[in-house]
């Protein structure tokens, strides 16, 4: 039975889905106008991990994660660059997709882009003002929240709280809104921005908006699970809730899990407080294999700090284990018995206990930490039970055991061959420096090195460039 905290209930609550051996997810995705950070990979690597625990028990999962294409960010950005919103937008998606493979998050069953579902969005908007639910004022769309009962049931705020706190927004030119709390689901264009026709004018959705249509068209009216970070709880979900069930009369998602956020040495992560790194730049100095480790070595709603240490304590950890997989391929090969003996049956029934472990873990809402406390028992037991002269069944039982596991956490476990950027650079300076000393055999020799591992070499004026075959 799998137990999930559910921010709906704060509570943890079995796992039923509404159809039976099918998983219905969705995940907010990231707005494109950049390359990805590292904080917003942890939602990324927590919620792939769910999916594979549930396909691992057996689930059909149906996982939709979107891509915001359209955001107030993108534009600024295609202004500064003198370039089209879409051609940022695609690049930064490109970009996502290849550190997402370097994580080794399986793609989503379906990558909506908010830009390709705006007819939804239209029909949506309709819908929610023919019920009473929204109103257009000059242009602009907006949600009537007090009209949604339940409003504030997942951030579990009292209305008239958060009526307070909104009062500024009435000075702010948004005046013409019926009531302070009442969120925007179409906007007008503005100069210089992306449009599109609708019964309102020309404009754009709010954002709210998006995630409720793609969940909708490509999971149905009723989904299982919804998840993203814990930043998102309120108002994008809450408004989320708000729209799905004012159009469609029933419970949108069963399950909201969110998971908390990642600080860099203990202070929030922040462009102007000079601690923020993207994915790109963690993969130049540490194979992405390392950065999910690390991420799934906290639990998912636990804070979670990033430190240069803590990535090196990750990095030996990890190796422990692709240490033992290696020896034991090795025993397997050097095996001269095939069978297993006696006593190796009773320790391979032994070491069944590693993936109880392991899946009660999991079961108790995604407890990844407790979950890699067991692989580090099962290593541990292979280090001492498997040896030279064990059968070539036992070694290859134990490394399958320990494969599979890491398997489900998205964890490979062969040790990366590819060479790091940091350590082309480095080679790259040896080889200039072996130049001015005259010994070109030796840089000969390294260019060599670099060629046969895929890396190519250019002299320009400017210095030395190269790229990957
Ligand atoms: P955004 O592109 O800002 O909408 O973020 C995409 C996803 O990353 C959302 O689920 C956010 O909650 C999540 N996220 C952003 N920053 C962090 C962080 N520092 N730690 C964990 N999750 C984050
Ligand atoms: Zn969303």
């Amino acid at each position: 039975m799998i137990r999930i905290y559910n921010t709906l209930s704060k509570k943890k609550e079995e796992f039923i889905p509404l159809e039976e051996g099918k998983v219905r997810m969705y995940v907010c995705g990231p707005t494109v106008y950049n390359f990805i950070h590292i904080g917003n990979a942890r939602p990324m690597i927590v919620f792939d991990t769910v999916r594979r625990y549930m396909e691992h028990k057996g689930y059909e999962v149906n996982f939709v994660s979107n891509f915001t294409d359209v955001d107030d960010k993108i534009i600024k950005k295609a202004n500064e660059e003198g370039v089209s919103a879409d051609e940022i937008s695609s690049r930064y998606i490109a970009e996502c997709k290849k550190d997402m493979e370097g994580m080794n998050i399986m793609p989503a069953t379906t990558h909506p882009l908010a830009t390709q579902e705006i007819d939804g969005m239209i029909e949506m908007i309709s819908i929610l003002i023919e019920k009473g639910y929204a109103y257009a004022v000059n242009g602009t769309v907006y949600f009537r929240t007090r009209r949604f009962e339940t409003y504030g049931k997942l951030s579990h705020k009292n209305l008239d709280d958060l009526q307070g706190g909104n009062r500024s927004l009435l000075v702010s030119g948004e005046d013409e809104k019926e009531d302070s709390l009442d969120f925007v689901l179409w906007k007008p264009k503005k100069e210089g921005e992306p449009y599109w026709v609708s019964p309102w004018g020309e404009g754009r959705p709010g954002w709210h908006i998006e995630c409720s249509v793609m969940s909708r068209k490509y999971l149905g009216e009723q989904i299982d699970i919804h998840g993203g970070g814990e930043d998102l709880v309120f108002p994008h979900h809450e408004n989320e809730i708000a729209q799905s069930e004012a159009c469609s009369g029933s419970v949108f998602a069963r399950y909201w899990m969110h998971n908390a956020f990642l600080n860099i040495d203990n202070r929030k992560m922040s462009k102007s407080l000079g601690n923020f790194f993207t994915v790109r730049e963690i993969s130049e100095k540490y194979d992405l294999q390392i950065l999910r480790f690390f991420m799934l070595n906290a639990h998912y709603r636990s804070p979670l700090n990033f430190s240069a240490e803590l990535m090196e304590a990750s990095k030996n950890a990890l190796e422990r284990v692709q240490t033992a997989v290696d020896n034991l391929k090795y025993l397997a090969e050097c095996a001269a018995t095939e069978e297993l003996s006696a006593q190796e049956s009773e320790s391979i029934k032994e070491s069944e206990v590693f993936e109880s472990d392991f899946d009660r873990a999991m079961d108790d809402d995604f407890n990844t930490a407790d979950a890699i406390a067991a692989v580090f028992d099962l290593v541990k037991f292979a280090n001492t039970h498997a040896k030279e002269g064990s059968s070539r069944s036992f070694a290859q039982t134990l490394c399958g055991k320990i494969q599979s596991l890491c398997d489900i956490l998205g964890i490979i476990t062969e040790k990366k061959a590819e060479l790091l950027d940091t350590e082309i650079e480095g080679l790259i300076e040896e080889r200039q420096a072996a130049r001015k000393a005259k010994d070109f055999s030796r840089a000969d020799e390294i260019r060599n090195l670099l060629l046969e591992k895929g890396i190519i070499l250019e002299d320009t004026r400017e210095g030395v460039k190269w790229k990957r075959a």
